[in-house]
Order: C-alpha cells, then structure tokens, then sequence
C-alpha cells in the first residue's frame, strides 16, 4: 500500500517537477557520478524462455529515460570516468555512466539504436564465455526456463519438492530458488542447477551476442568492459579463480575486440575488500558493483563504485531522483 503510494507520487506531475529543480541546482556540483545499470531491454514476452526479472525497460520506457538523460544530464564514458579517477579532467556537473551488463541479444536490438541515435556512449560488460556458445545459458535463465515448462507440475530439488500449479507458485518457487543459488558457493551452486534444470532451459536462438556483433558495436564507439568469463560470484570463488576470471575475460576480450579499457563489473554484485584489492593488483582502475547510489569521485574506490540498477517498474522521476545527491537516499526507497 505504502509502495503503491510512494509510485503514485513518483508518477505525479508535482514530484517531477521538483526533481527538476533539484536537477538545476545540482548544476553546479562536480565530481558525482551516477552510474545506471541495465541487463535487457525488450518487448515483455518478446523471449518468453529468458526470466522477466532482467528486463530493465522497454523499449519505449528506455527512449523515455534516455531522452531525459540527454536534456538534462552530461551521459560521460567510461574513458572520461578513467580520466577524471586519474586526475586528467573533471567530469562535468550532472555527470552519469550508462552501463549495460550480460551482453544480451536485445542490447543491438533495442538499446544501441537509440544510444546511438541520440550520441550517447555506453559501456556494455561481457561475460566472455558465453558468445559463440550458444548452449551455455545464465543459470537464473535455466532455471526460469525449468520453472515455466508447463509440463510440470512441480520440481524435485535436494531440499525438497515444490509445488508450480500456478502462476504465483512459479514465481515463488523461482524468487526463493534464486535466492537459494545466490546463497551457496559457486560451485555447489552451478551443481545445484544442474541437478534441478537437467535438459531444460536450452533456447531456441543465442541469448548473448556473439563475437562478430561485439566487434561491430566496439567499432560503432560501445566500450566494452569485462564481467568474468563464467559469471560467478566471484567472493564465493578461491581469490585465484577471483583474478583468473576477471583478466581472463579482460585478454579474451583484447584478443577478439581489440583495445579495451581495464575496468570491469562484478557480476550479481558479489564483492569484497579481498576481491576489490586483488583487481586493482591485476591492474583494473575502474569496477563497479551493484550497491545502490552515487559515487563522490573525490572519496569514493574507483573498484568499487555504486551502480543505480534499473528496474522494469521505476517511474522515470523516481530514477532521475535516485541519481541526485539530495534525494538519493529518499528515492531508494521507490525502486524495485
Ligand atoms: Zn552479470
């Protein structure tokens, strides 16, 4: 009831409004950075085999937020982040980092068109051993995959059989499987899946883009950043395996794209100060996570910046809120 009131007020002409003016007397403030995190961009149901839980927009939604950002905000790249942490060159006031992670399909469908169209500069985060391998799907999506065959009526896993009569018992059993993953170390966790998915979940067409796409969008001007070879939560690996998978997606990346930036994206947020120190080590000067806010690039870890993540249900004046400094804090409260 509180969340649908707190919408409501997002949705109004009145908070918009206010938003506004917080935007133009944040104008004068340097040195922040708000950083969007995206996953996909579509059409609800466009790929109904892929979980709707990484659906950040739609595309008219995103033509929504990406018009805003141009009128009202400096959308920076990654380069200028680099510059700005080296001390080369402020960022401008009002400065936000549009970051795509995954390197779904529906990025070259939907998003870089209109990035593109409207001169905006994107950095996407590539999981490297996923394109060209179209069998190998995101685990969340086997298990999305698994969970929506009609044909079952429930699922045996090693803690038990749960029930997927309905809708709501789908969604259920899914948010608690997920959560369940996230919970146990990445091996364990990818075994699990296997157990409980089995054959299911393998798609019809590739869910990341291949090589050749990567190499035309990184020559149409994406920054492309490395996000891991496999996608583990790399603080529930071995530090080793932590630093072995971050370079290994950076060179796998350098060997098939060319020049790309050290910086990189900890996949579903799995950090820690071990983690953290032992990127910069390898040589990493900017990673990004997905704790929620804005980043004082004055005192902020350049390997730990805050990310805004976009949710399918943010209204559009409640994300332009969470990127100030003066109504972050209350905004967070209306995201999803
Ligand atoms: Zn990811």
């Amino acid at each position: 009831m509180i969340r649908r009131a707190a919408v409501a007020l997002a949705n109004s002409a009145a908070f918009a409004g206010a938003v506004g003016l917080l935007e133009r007397l944040d104008g004068r403030r340097s040195g922040t950075l708000a950083v969007l995190t995206y996953h996909r961009v579509d059409e609800p149901g466009a790929r109904p085999h892929l979980s709707p839980a990484q659906l950040s927009a739609t595309p008219a939604t995103f033509a929504a937020q990406m018009r805003a950002l141009a009128a009202r905000w400096h959308v920076v790249s990654a380069q200028d982040v680099l510059d700005a942490v080296h001390g080369s060159g402020p960022l401008p006031p009002r400065a936000v980092l549009i970051t795509f992670d995954d390197a779904y399909t529906d990025f070259a469908e939907h998003a870089w068109p209109l990035l593109r169209q409207l001169g905006l500069p994107v950095t996407l985060f590539v999981p490297t051993a996923y394109p060209d391998h179209p069998a190998r799907v995101f685990w969340w999506d086997r298990l999305y995959a698994a969970l929506s065959d009609p044909a079952r009526e429930a699922l045996d896993t090693p803690g038990g059989r749960i029930a997927l009569g309905t809708p709501t018992e789908r969604r259920r059993a899914f948010k608690r499987l997920r959560e369940h993953v996230k919970a146990l170390d990445h091996d364990a966790a990818m075994a699990w899946v296997e157990d409980v998915c089995g054959e299911a979940g393998a798609p019809a067409q590739p869910t990341v883009l291949g090589w050749d796409a990567l190499r035309d969008l990184a020559a149409q001007g994406v920054t492309l950043g490395a996000h891991t070879q496999t996608h583990p939560l790399i603080n529930r690996v071995s530090l080793a395996r932590a630093r072995a998978e971050a370079l290994g997606s950076l060179d796998d990346l350098r060997r098939a794209v060319g020049d790309v930036p050290p910086i990189f994206a900890y996949p579903s947020g799995g950090v820690s100060a071990e983690v953290a120190a032992e990127l910069g080590r390898a040589g990493f000067a900017l990673a990004f996570t997905t704790e929620r806010g804005i980043n004082d690039l004055h005192r902020a870890d350049p390997l730990r910046l805050r990310r805004i993540n976009v949710g399918a249900g943010t209204p559009l004046a409640a994300l332009r809120a969470q990127m100030l400094p003066a109504t972050a804090s209350l905004a967070g409260a209306l995201r999803r």
